[in-house]
């Protein structure tokens, strides 16, 4: 089974807790206005990954992390992969699952109502990203999203996680910048003009 993705980035320590491995996903229809990750809503972009090949290369380092983070993109527009991958790691490991989606839990009920997500992840950010609302927090992007935590197939809205929250620019191979984890409420800005007095004019993708 394939998976259309964009980047896995690791060690990644700003999107959940502990030392991660972060994969984001490729394509995303929900069009959120202010949306850090546009590049990733095309579908027919990123790359086909074989999932029983990258769960095997993940499982051979799974001792370097703590948990595996998805986000995108929309990883619930590619159900079938994002639970068949889920379920394998928790299946074959102790690592936890962290996954970010733009639907807010009752969407994904209605959408899934076999609700096998909800035995192969340990923790879900739901909801779109609404700019106006966007939050001082490290964990949700904007104040109308919710963090849940599964157990034994059951969801509850869940404390939040205490990780160090920072959010990085990383530069890929291809010498492509890009961000991750969740900048607070104008650090976007702060950033801009921070850089702008040494010269540097940042340009973020925005929509
Ligand atoms: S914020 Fe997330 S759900 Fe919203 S458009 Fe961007 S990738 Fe899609």
């Amino acid at each position: 089974m394939f998976w259309k993705l964009n980047r896995i980035q690791f060690p990644v320590y700003n999107l959940g807790p502990g030392k991660r491995l972060a994969i984001w996903v490729q394509g995303c229809h929900l069009g959120c206005e202010g949306c850090i990750n546009p590049e990733l809503w095309n579908e027919n972009g990123g790359k086909n990954i074989n999932i029983e090949t990258l769960a095997a290369g993940i499982l051979k380092i799974e001792n370097a992390f703590d948990g595996l983070t998805i986000t995108g993109g929309e990883p619930f527009e590619q159900y079938e992969a994002l639970v068949a991958f889920c379920s394998y790691i928790k299946l074959k490991s102790s690592l936890n699952i962290l996954v970010f989606t733009g639907f807010r839990m009752d969407e994904l009920i209605g959408k899934f109502p076999d609700m096998l997500f909800s035995h192969a992840l340990d923790y879900l950010v739901d909801g779109r990203f609404v700019r106006s609302l966007a939050e001082s927090d490290n964990i949700k992007g904007s104040s109308n999203q919710n963090f849940y935590t599964f157990e034994n197939g059951k969801y509850a809205v869940g404390n939040h996680l205490t990780f160090s929250g920072k959010w990085s620019l990383n530069v890929s191979k291809s010498n492509e910048v890009f961000m991750a984890g969740i900048p607070k409420k104008d650090d976007i800005n702060a950033l801009i003009a921070h850089l702008s007095g040494s010269g540097i004019n940042l340009k973020f993708n925005d929509v």
